[in-house]
């Protein structure tokens, strides 16, 4: 025997888990609240604008009242209002979403869809999170509508009566539980407005009961037209600034900003600004707001914003995203996935037309913003092959070169990872009309390598790791006899020495270490070891036979041999690194001892 049957759901088993497990922070309902409102606002704007209603040019509205003696929290629109049958329809039936049958009723009629917010059918009942009781007092736009009460407490009993209210709307009323008596301070209340609704479309005011009404007069808590709505083409950059700063809280300029405007294959606007770094070496995070017709959802989901960007400032507004978001549903969604590429492409494409366009100012944002993008380059291949060819190298001779215009020794791009450190082999490089890239900052340990995989007839050199052919000149290379006397003086053991003959003259000798050795333990010690713990680099002393003190050592007695030998390899550590502070005592007192042979 087959039967067919219907699992019932019973709104007894229902309630605790919408109210436990729905949504993860209880003051959301503060937003589906609001929501809801702007909704049937919206609603009853749309019904006018196809003549189904007529309007009676009252301005849309929503009131928040807080009493903190009746305990109540009133939420009050001018909107659509709703019929008694309406209540039992779209109050009563959970899950049963009135936003998504006005869809589909007006779907071709109207543009409602651009603005309606609920999906789920679930946000009104989000209310019990905070209170005990849920009073609706409403009057639908229709003319022959009479006034409708329904009220509940939260069981699976309701009551529905004649209503009171005057004017087309609704008021939900939330007495307040003992749960949720932090929502009667209208301090927290604000904040929990500002967070959600700062941006809503429509007015929304906050009054306290019994409060004195000053004279001044009342302004919404919300900004209706957020800067992300407008067209790109009329907004101002002190516009983009002030919304920067009023937004995230941020004294410095942004450095630039992309302003997002897609209609399809989805609809998203938004503006993504790249802050001024603060700090030279690190990225600071950044924060990415997310909204859905200007209800805020949340901030840094990486769903929906590719990892890299979240070290952005911005704000997304979606409307195709729910509401209420969760990141299980976002990981699953293909839809999701697709916007996250969208972005990135707009960001890359927006790039790239500034530096057609305005390649000298690109070059001035240069230094702040490439940070994020050699992070988005590592996470993101396909985001590399956008920007590659609109990457940007500093030279030590302040000039800005692309990948292709990269100073090269044939295959290799020298580089310093610190114009301080290294300021001796720079001036080197210099002195001898040669070139290298500046890569100062800690991403660029990874993104080194990162280029080396992408671009693999470009080796990149550590401008003290080897002396380069242009360096050298023709001369007494390989002279064994310096080269016993420095290692016989020197004594260390791990320590490899060369004798060559430099273009310079000046520098009796130079160190250079091992690349491979020491990028690993760069490596190693971003990751606190988890590669292994950082060895020892090897080190080589290239002593410079084109230098007049080295030239005169051999004939030097021992002990002049060896008090030069040592000196000539502390400049020459100094000169690429810090000394130790055993290093540095020796060498000190090493230089008193000279200093007491030149004033004899
Ligand atoms: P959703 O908004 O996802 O549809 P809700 O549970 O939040 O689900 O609301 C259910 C329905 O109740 C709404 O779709 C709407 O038809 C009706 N409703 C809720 N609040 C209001 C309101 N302030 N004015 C008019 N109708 C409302």
């Amino acid at each position: 025997m087959k039967r067919e049957g219907q699992i019932k759901v019973d709104s007894e088993n229902l309630f605790p888990i919408i109210k436990k497990w729905l949504y993860s922070d209880k003051d959301i309902f503060v937003r589906e609240m609001i929501a809801n409102a702007c909704d049937a606002v919206k609603k009853y704007q749309s019904l006018c604008l196809i003549g189904e209603a007529q309007d009676d040019g009252a301005k849309p509205r929503i009131d928040i009242v807080l009493d903190k003696d009746a305990k109540t929290l009133t939420f009050s629109d001018n909107g659509i209002g709703m019929t008694e049958e309406e209540v039992e329809k779209y109050i009563t039936q959970i899950a049963f979403s009135g936003a998504q049958e006005f869809l589909e009723k007006y779907k071709d009629k109207t543009d409602a869809d651009a603005g309606i917010i609920g999906h789920f059918g679930l946000g009104f009942y989000s209310a019990y999170m905070a209170a005990d009781t849920v009073e609706i007092q409403t009057l639908s736009y229709q003319s022959n509508a009479a006034p409708v009460r329904w009220e509940s407490d939260g069981s699976h009993t309701y009551e529905i009566s004649d209503g009171t209210r005057t004017q087309r709307g609704t008021d939900i009323i939330l007495h307040v539980s003992e749960d949720g008596k932090e929502f009667l301070d209208e301090y927290k209340l604000r904040s929990i407005l500002r967070k959600y609704c700062k941006f809503m479309p429509y007015e929304i005011f906050l009054s306290v009961a019994g409060a004195d009404k000053k004279d001044e007069e009342e302004k919404p808590i919300n900004n209706t037209t957020p800067l992300w709505l407008k067209a790109p083409k009329d907004c101002t950059t002190e516009e983009y600034e002030d919304f920067y700063r009023e937004t995230f809280t941020d004294m410095n300029l942004p450095l630039f900003w992309i302003h997002l405007n897609v209609d399809y294959p989805f609809r998203l606007k938004g503006i993504l600004y790249f802050p001024k770094q603060t700090d030279k070496l690190q990225v600071m995070p950044g924060e990415i707001k997310l909204f859905s017709n200007q209800v805020y959802i949340a901030d840094n989901i990486k769903e929906v914003v590719p990892e890299f960007l979240m070290l952005l400032k911005g704000v997304i507004d979606c409307p195709d995203l729910p509401l209420n978001v969760s990141r299980s549903f976002l990981q699953n969604d293909g839809e999701v996935a697709k916007i996250s590429k969208h972005i990135t492409k707009k960001v890359a494409d927006k790039l790239t037309s500034v530096f057609k366009n305005e390649r000298k100012e690109y070059e001035s944002y240069w230094d702040d913003i490439s940070p994020f993008i050699k992070f988005g380059c590592i996470k993101d291949e396909k985001f590399y092959e956008r920007v590659k060819d609109i990457m940007l190298y500093k030279t030590i001779h302040d000039e800005y070169k692309t990948f292709a215009e990269l100073p090269k020794q044939g295959d290799k791009v020298y580089y310093v990872s610190s114009m301080d450190v290294q300021a001796q082999y720079v001036k080197m490089f210099k002195d001898n009309g040669l070139d290298a890239v500046i890569l100062e900052h800690n991403i660029d340990t990874h993104f080194v390598s990162f280029l080396e995989y992408k671009e693999t007839d470009t080796k990149f050199v550590r401008i003290d790791s080897e002396i380069g052919e242009a360096l050298k000149s023709e001369g007494d290379d390989n002279n064994e006899e310096l080269i016993a006397l420095f290692k016989d003086a020197l004594g260390i053991e791990k320590l490899t020495v060369q004798a060559q003959s430099l273009k310079t003259t000046e520098t009796p000798a130079i160190i250079t270490i091992n690349e491979y050795e020491r990028r690993m333990n760069d490596i190693s010690q971003i990751y606190g070891n988890m590669f292994g713990t950082a060895g020892p680099v090897s080190e080589t002393l290239i002593v410079n036979t084109q230098n007049d003190i080295v030239k005169k050592l051999p004939a030097l007695d021992t002990e002049s041999q060896t008090l030069l030998c040592k000196h000539i390899y502390d400049l020459a550590l100094i000169s690429q690194r810090k000394l130790s502070a055993e290093e540095l005592d020796s060498f000190i007192a090493r230089s008193v001892q000279v200093m007491a042979i030149a004033a004899k």
